[in-house]
């Protein structure tokens, strides 16, 4: 069996081992097969030949190459491999707990290892907001800071806080830029924006000063779209920001939108009535559907959560990131042409525990959702895995939720549906485990992987016990197979 995850698309064994102290002979080729990412590796007696289009496709051979090499030998053979999805990401919460520059770069070598292209980093939330701004400083005086811990079972009075410099972003663009790893950097507007407004209390509707969120959960107050300084003061910011990330992408969130304080706000209920909604949600699609105008007179493109087509459909260039979506509006997003990425709350959110979320559920979702024409499957464009950092306050404990799971997500996202195989994966990434372990990342013991039926009912319940209500467990054992 070869010890590579994620599995390469066709391998061919021609016999005999290559020689310890081989060549390894790069070569760029046209081979239109291989696309962008796609390469050839071919070991033989004597030497280690790869073969690819682009640079991008030799660093993935590379990669393969680096975990062949973990074994005590290799066999001849010759691998083609390219990729079954364009967008392979998983997405780092810096907002809830930071992480140091040298922890967020052991992670991105991993995903590298693993073939992913793209690290959705989730940068500002209402407990914190991460990114260093010269033109709006009370972000980073006060924006950037809480008044210590209350996310269920972790507490804290100490103040908690800080933020990313822009030559430290700078530092992780450039680090991702070297490993062909793009950053999908997050704005969430227009809610989950309490530290935003705890730095610039106007931005809300109530405009009262409120204190960086501490405790985890969907809070009241968020941008007040009547305003008509909001949307000028959200431009500004992102100009700020967008010149920092030399990328196309850009996120700007839109999940978790509570409506309470524009149902009782004068000057939102006012914009509700000059544009003619029936409904908030409507609202909200209006926000974003100009914050996309903004953003593409940047060049750039838009992802959003799916709750941003509540109130509307919006424009097929805007891509939309499922999680929980019993309305089906990213489905329908698909069907009308619109790029989709597959994050389904049950299966890819690595910061619930392997009792909720065990690695076989993972590894056997099929990210091409249902109800997608036949014809429009190509617009899902691919797979992240998401890890929220509110119970997570340091490294080990995040490479232990993440890794096997960002693992399985990788192998679905790059390899051929037919090779995809669970028990084999579990074989295969134990192989890799000591290179992963080189790099500073401790995954789960594999006994912790699977848990028996038992074992999941107690350990779910355990932990929702000290966190949330119990409708959610209900819901999340329920809605286990989709
Ligand atoms: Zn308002």
């Amino acid at each position: 069996m070869i010890n590579v995850v994620p599995i390469p698309e066709k391998i061919t064994y021609n016999g005999g081992i290559v020689a310890r102290k081989s060549n390894v002979i790069r070569l760029i080729e046209k081979n239109s097969a291989l696309g962008d990412e796609g390469y050839i590796l071919r070991a033989e007696p004597e030497s280690i030949t790869l073969i690819a289009e682009t640079q991008k496709g030799i660093f993935y051979a590379e990669q393969t190459l680096k975990q062949l090499m973990e074994g005590t030998v290799i066999q001849c053979m010759e691998i083609i491999d390219r990729p079954r999805f364009e967008y392979r990401g998983f997405m780092l919460d810096s907002a809830r707990h930071m992480q140091s520059l040298d922890e967020i770069k052991k992670l991105i070598d991993a995903a590298a290892l693993l073939k992913f292209n793209t690290m959705h980093w989730h940068l500002c939330d209402d407990q914190g907001f991460r990114i260093e701004s010269k033109k709006f400083p009370l972000l980073n005086e006060k924006g950037s800071w809480r008044d210590g811990d209350n996310f269920g079972p972790i507490k804290s009075d100490k103040r908690y806080g800080g933020y990313y410099t822009q030559d430290e972003i700078r530092e992780i663009v450039k680090y991702c830029k070297d490993r062909f790893i793009e950053i999908v950097p997050e704005i969430d507007l227009p809610g989950h924006t309490t530290a935003l407004i705890s730095s610039y209390p106007e931005l809300s509707c109530t405009k009262n000063q409120i204190p960086v969120e501490k405790r985890q959960g969907i809070f009241e107050d968020v941008l007040c779209i009547g305003d008509e300084n909001t949307l000028p003061f959200v431009y500004e910011l992102l100009d700020e920001i967008i010149p920092l990330f030399p990328y196309e992408r850009f996120h700007i969130g839109g999940d978790e939108v509570k409506y309470n304080r524009w149902e009782n706000c004068p000057k939102c209920s006012a914009k509700k009535q000059e544009l003619g909604f029936e409904n908030f949600a409507q609202l909200q699609w209006h926000f974003t559907k100009q914050v996309i105008e903004h953003l593409e007179k940047h060049g750039k493109k838009a992802t959003v959560w799916n709750e941003s087509l509540a109130g509307g459909k919006l424009t097929d260039e805007a891509t939309v990131q499922m999680w929980l979506d019993p309305k089906k509006h990213s489905v329908r997003h698909a069907n009308r042409g619109g790029k989709v990425i597959t994050s389904d709350f049950y299966h890819y959110y690595c910061d619930y525990p392997y009792h909720m979320t065990p690695l076989r559920k993972t590894y056997r979702f099929n990210p091409v959702l249902k109800g997608i024409a036949p014809v429009m499957k190509k617009h899902v464009i691919g797979v992240e895995a998401p890890i929220w950092t509110e119970y997570i306050c340091d490294f080990d404990k995040l490479c232990y939720m993440f890794f096997p799971r960002i693992a399985a997500v990788a192998e679905v996202g790059w390899s051929k549906e037919e090779n995809l195989n669970s028990t084999e994966f579990e074989k295969r990434f134990r192989k890799i485990t000591p290179l992963l372990k080189s790099i500073g990342i401790n995954p789960a013991k594999p006994e912790e992987w699977n848990p028996t039926p038992i074992q999941r009912l107690t350990g779910t319940v355990k932990f929702f016990s000290s966190r949330i209500s119990v409708d959610i467990i209900k819901s999340s054992l329920n809605n286990g197979k989709k």
